[in-house]
């Protein structure tokens, strides 16, 4: 056996980063560790109903699936895959695809509480600029093209990428674990 407790020969060749050898405290290195990304991965990137992270996410609570708010017919969620920190996806609970599909009362809601995540972001960050927008159908870009999705993405003068009152590095799971919470606290309560 290895000294990490593999079989030896097993990790011949592979790059091994060892925590030790990382510094114990927030620094302003960047680091594109996204073990999360795995959620996608593992799931395939256009999933069934049934595995539909859209669809999947309100039925946990909202720490485990990084929902921000509820509303009666979509919610807001952390993107796993976030542009910039504070990337928001506004999402309704029915599993439909493209935007003329939904009710009224979802295009409604989807709305308001797209307008409530930019007050919040503004009042969490000092957010300059927001990209705001849906992409329809995989050839347009669509992530999960099965479930509508409406991107918030916040923008910051210079885009630091991370949010200045959160430490500026962090595994990527724990920083919007953090982020999810400063945006529920947040939140208005109806
Ligand atoms: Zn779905």
């Amino acid at each position: 056996m290895s000294a990490l407790g593999f079989p030896e020969g097993e990790l011949d060749g592979l790059d091994i980063e060892r925590s030790a050898d990382f510094a114990g405290v927030p620094d302003s290195f960047q680091r594109l560790w996204t073990p999360h990304r795995m959620a996608y991965i593992q799931d395939g990137q256009d999933p069934a109903k049934d595995a539909c992270p859209f669809c999947v996410g309100p039925m946990m609570d909202d720490e485990k699936s990084l929902i921000v708010a509820r509303g009666e017919h979509a919610f807001v969620v952390m993107n796993l895959y976030p542009y910039n920190s504070g990337h928001l996806l506004v999402c309704p609970y029915r599993h439909v695809a493209m935007y003329d599909e939904a009710s009224e009362d979802e295009v409604l809601e989807i709305a308001h509480l797209t307008q409530t995540a930019m007050r919040v972001l503004r009042e969490v960050s000092n957010v300059d600029g927001f990209n705001i927008g849906m992409n329809q159908g995989r050839l347009a870009g669509a992530g999960i093209a099965g479930h509508l999705h409406q991107h918030i993405v916040p923008r910051w003068q210079f885009d630091a990428n991370f949010f200045p009152i959160i430490a500026k590095t962090k595994a990527f799971p724990s920083l919007l674990g953090e982020t999810r919470q400063a945006l529920a606290d947040a939140w208005p309560t109806a």
